[in-house]
Order: structure tokens, then sequence, then C-alpha cells
């Protein structure tokens, strides 16, 4: 913070522990008595962190990739997967969202940059022990999960965004594994991360039938190098331009090979929509607790200005009943993904519901994140645009949510091949 305007009253009113104190009022009904217990052991391990980094001055300040042996020593990095070497941790996607969600309150950029070495945990953990020799991507599974090191997830290029798939970087077989050559772009984390899960092809015309996927370790001398580009928006997090000249990926980091990893890139989509999902849903209970606190602490013409009907019914309560009702539908969609995915693992992607599922609550999310956000912000007047609360930084990620994972319309593109499958299938 600059410098401070509101009184100590007023900060320490919005305080991390009176956000999680509005948040778990409000999920009291949605969450079992375990289920707070587990939120509760993650509030508090926050809570310590926010008073040792120094509320909302560290957070403005602090490089927040310093905190990654900090969440892995305690597990915070995810939940989702199986840890090879810890027995002591709750495991499942309800379990990853409740971390997640505990987590974004404290810091959303922060929550974004583990989300991004998330999305390089997982194929590792998916597919390391169909390796005839699986200790060197255990070995770094370990090392992603304890924080000691960072990932980052190539698939964009500068000329293949929403086009995904027609990729070009170029992979090439070598005697003890394959060489790249090519570049990615918008690479979270890459700038800060030991390691890129990378996909490349060995040939252009046929991307399906030759995707390769594999981890590609900055320090080997034939690694990958990068630079850092800039998105106001979300100015903590480093996003790279990351190029491979001539990088070398022995045998053993291949997560999959000839077309394996074109498979293995529509497997992390469900789960990656899923986060980004949860996510937006955090990033506005964010909000909504900083606004819903304000207005009943700011007054105007003698009145709090919850009481102005402008305020208290046609932001806070809209948007609360808006907010409540994505936070149910989320919880059921990861009970029922926990509970079916399995069966369901072998459909194609359009015969597939939660592939579609989870494109809808991305895109819904996003754009509901986006504009409650703001509606939220400026409830507050100036208050909302200041750094004396951690309001610009939801609003910063609200910004970059549409495009993160895939726009809308590639969203909405997904959706309606669905509709087509549903009908014929009916
Ligand atoms: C902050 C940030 C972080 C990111 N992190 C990562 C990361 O870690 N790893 C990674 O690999 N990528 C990452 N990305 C890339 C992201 O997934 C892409 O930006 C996104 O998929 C869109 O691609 P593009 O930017 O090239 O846009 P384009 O594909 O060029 O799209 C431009 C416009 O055209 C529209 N469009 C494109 N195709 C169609 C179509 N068929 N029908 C209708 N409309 C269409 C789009 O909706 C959009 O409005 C990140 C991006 C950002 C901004």
């Amino acid at each position: 913070m600059r410098t401070q305007l509101l009184e100590d009253e007023i900060l320490n009113a919005m305080s991390l522990q009176k956000q999680y104190g509005v948040w778990n009022a409000n999920m009291m009904m949605f969450l079992s008595d375990e289920d707070k217990e587990y939120v509760d052991k993650i509030q508090n391990l926050c809570l310590e962190q926010e008073e040792k980094i120094g509320g909302i001055h560290g957070h403005n300040k602090t490089d927040h990739y310093e905190w990654f042996p900090w969440a892995g020593k305690h597990g915070l990095i995810t939940r989702q997967n199986e840890y090879p070497h810890r027995k002591d941790l709750e495991i499942g996607s309800k379990a990853e969202i409740l971390r997640q969600w505990t987590l974004d309150l404290f810091d959303p950029q922060f929550n974004i940059s583990m989300g991004a070495s998330v999305l390089g945990i997982n194929p590792i953990a998916h597919h390391y022990k169909e390796k005839e020799n699986p200790e060197p991507l255990k070995q770094d599974l370990i090392d992603l999960l304890d924080g000691k090191k960072i990932a980052c997830i190539g698939i964009t290029e500068p000329k293949r965004g929403s086009d995904a798939v027609n990729m070009t970087v170029k992979a090439e077989k070598v005697d003890d594994g394959v060489v790249l050559n090519g570049i990615k772009c918008y690479t979270t984390n890459s700038p800060k991360a030991d390691m890129c899960v990378v996909y490349a092809v060995y040939n252009t015309e046929d991307p399906r039938g030759t995707m390769i996927q594999g981890v590609s370790h900055k320090d080997w001398e034939r690694g990958f190098r990068t630079e850092r580009i800039g998105i106001p928006s979300v100015s903590k997090v480093h996003i790279g331009k990351t190029f491979f000249e001539n990088a070398h990926i022995p045998t053993d980091y291949l997560i999959g090979d000839d077309g394996k990893g074109y498979e293995i890139l529509f497997e992390g989509l469900v789960p990656e929509r899923l986060g980004i999902a949860a996510g937006n849903i955090e990033h506005m209970w964010g909000a909504f607790t900083i606004a819903s606190v304000y207005s009943t602490l700011r007054k105007q013409f003698g009145e709090k200005i919850l009481r102005h009907q402008a305020v208290g019914m046609s932001v806070l309560a809209k948007y609360h009943a808006r907010l409540n009702s994505v936070t149910l539908a989320l919880l059921k969609l990861t009970e029922a993904f926990d509970e079916k995915k399995d069966d369901l693992a072998g459909l194609p992607p359009t015969m597939n519901p939660f592939v579609a599922t989870a494109s809808h609550m991305k895109e819904y999310t996003s754009q509901l994140s986006h504009e409650m956000i703001y509606e939220l912000m400026h409830s507050m007047g100036g208050t909302g645009v200041t750094d004396q609360t951690k309001m610009p930084h939801y609003q910063g990620v609200s910004e970059i949510a549409e495009v993160i994972g895939g726009t809308r319309n590639v969203q909405l593109l997904i959706g309606s091949r669905t509709i087509n499958t549903m009908i014929k299938m009916s």
C-alpha cells in the first residue's frame, strides 16, 4: 500500500481473517463437517502466511514465486493427484476445489501461478508409471508437488492459439529421445519455471497422429529459454515466450510419444477448465467478501451504503445470488466428476459429457466474474480501485479469465458440437 487512506478499523474489518469469516458463514450450508475441518486447516496456514508477509503490503510487493516451497511443504499445490511420497493428504476433485478456493482468497495471482504448475503436474502424475524407467518423471513429480520446482505448460504458439492442435513446434527423433525446435508463447510461469511440459509434432501435416508430450528442463545443456511478456492485469505472474532451440528431451522424460501426446492434450482439458472455473468463482468470492463488509461500514447520506438499494439490492444481493448458484453448480459437478470420470474416460471428447460441461462452466464463470467484480469494485466507490484492499487483484484476474484455457468461442464451439451429438444419441 503506497499511502494508507482508510482508517485502521475499516482496513482490519476487510482482513483475510474476515474474508474467510464471511466465506465460511456462507459455505456453512454447502460443506460437511469434514470439509469444514479440512478448509479450516488450510485457512490457518494462509492466515499465518498473511501475517508473515505483512498483509496487503506483502501481496503487492513480494515475489509470490518465493512462496512455492511453503505451499509445497503443506501439500497446498494440488489435491487432485496422489502424492507418490505422502499418504497424509486428502485427495480428490472436491478437496482440490476447496484447496484452490482457500488459497485464492489469500492471493489470486499466486493461485494462478500454482495452477499453471499443476497443469504440468497432472500429465506426469497420470502417466509416469507407464514408463519403463519411471524414476526420472517420478522425481520431477515429487519436486513439483513439494514446491521445490515450478512447471509451465507449453501448448500455445505465436501463430497457433485457438487452433492449438495444428501446432508447428517440431520434434525430431534421435537415439536417446527427441529434439525440439520452435517457439511457444503465453507460457504462464516459464520465466520462473524449472521445467516445461511441452507438446510438439513430428509431422505438421499430421499433428494428431504424431504429437508428443515431454518434460524439458531449463537447466539442461540443451533445455529451453524464455523471455517474459507483459500482461498488466496479472503483473505478478511471469508469462513468457518460450524458445526451443535444439532442445533435447531424453526418452525417460517423454510422457507420450507418436500421437499419444494428442490424447493427453484432451485428457488435460477437463481438469484445466474445471480449475479455471473454480478460480473464477473464488475471485468473485474474494471481491464479494470485501465489498459486502465495506458496504456495512461506509456511510453516505447518513446511511450504510448497503441500505441504499442501488448498492445493497442491485449489486450485492443480485450478485450474491448468482455467486451462490455457480458455487453450488461447481460443487455438484466436481462430485459427479469424482464418481464417474473413470467410467467415461474412454469416450471420444464429443461424447464425454464432462468435456462440454467443463467448457460451459469455464465460459459462463469467466464472463460472470468479469461483470461481477467490476460491479462489486465500483460499489465501493474510490476505495474499490485503490491498493488498500485486494480488490484490484481480483479485478486483474477477472480480465484474463476469458482467454486462459481457451476463449468463449472455443468453449461454445465445443458446446455446439455436443448438442449435435446429444441429438443424434437421443
Ligand atoms: C494470461 C494468459 C495466460 C496463458 N497461459 C498459457 C499457458 O500457460 N500455456 C499455454 O499453452 N497457453 C497459455 N495461454 C494462451 C491461451 O490459451 C490463448 O491465448 C487462447 O487459447 C487464445 O489464443 P490466441 O490468443 O492466439 O487467440 P486467437 O486464437 O488468435 O483468437 C483471436 C480471436 O478469434 C476468435 N476465434 C478463433 N478461432 C475461432 C473459431 N474457430 N470460431 C470463432 N472464433 C474464433 C477467438 O475467440 C478470439 O476472439 C495464456 C494466455 C493468456 C492471455
